[in-house]
């Protein structure tokens, strides 16, 4: 398309969200998507100025899982009032942000408990198996790492992080905050396909996210 006037300034185009997934329509996923059952429960807490409207998963993943709860904000008193239920810190799981890496703490394992020291702790089966909700930190590296300093209740949670066996799906589209560099989708479904040892949970948030990338690269494709 030209341009009648080069110099005129650029009227930015009013994009239309869908009200429920809160993706601009041509990337709407809401056909089709059918919520699954998690056990093991979800916290997603997205920064406010998290941006990315096309390709942030956030509220996408708590769309697929009937057992999650996304949260736009800066800080909580405890994870009760951010969840919205009762709930022991002790025994959810927040994805760390810190720099333990599990290929040299735990070599072949793809999501690992750390101690406040990032050191894997020594009896994995079973605290993992005690875990009953994880929480998710959503946005930059720096917007992460901004509620991670605000939310002091985040310590009394346990420290778990991840090393995926592939590289994100998202390619050279995005950068992602956490040293594994998975998208929010990817990591939960890391979390919750071992957690719950259901590779279902894992493989369904996957393709969703691959329609999403689909999407969008039809959509920019032009
Ligand atoms: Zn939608």
């Amino acid at each position: 398309m030209t341009k009648a006037n080069p110099t005129a300034p650029e009227i930015p185009e009013e994009v239309v969200v869908c009200p429920n997934c809160q993706k601009p329509l041509a990337l709407c996923m809401c056909e089709g998507l059918v919520p699954m059952a998690n056990k093991v429960g979800v916290l997603i807490l997205q920064h406010p100025q998290e941006q990315d409207v096309d390709l942030g998963t956030a509220r996408l993943t708590a769309l697929y899982l009937k057992n999650a709860v996304m949260k736009v904000g800066l800080s909580w008193p405890n994870l009760a009032k951010a969840l919205g239920r009762d709930a022991d810190p002790k025994k959810w799981a927040v994805l760390y942000l810190g720099s333990a890496s599990a290929a040299t703490e735990a070599p072949g394992q793809d999501v690992v408990l750390v101690d406040k020291k990032g050191k894997a702790l020594s009896d994995q089966q079973s605290m993992l198996r005690g875990i009953e909700g994880i929480i998710v930190l959503d946005g930059t590296w720096s917007q992460a790492k901004a509620i991670w300093w605000r939310n002091a209740w985040l310590l009394k949670c346990r420290r778990i992080i991840l090393g995926p066996k592939r590289p994100s799906r998202y390619g050279k589209l995005r950068k992602e905050p956490r040293k594994d560099g998975l998208a929010t989708i990817e990591a939960v479904g890391l979390l919750l396909g071992k957690l719950e040892n259901k590779p279902e949970l894992e493989s369904t948030l996957s393709a969703g996210f691959e329609r999403l990338l689909s999407k969008y690269r039809i959509l920019h494709a032009g």
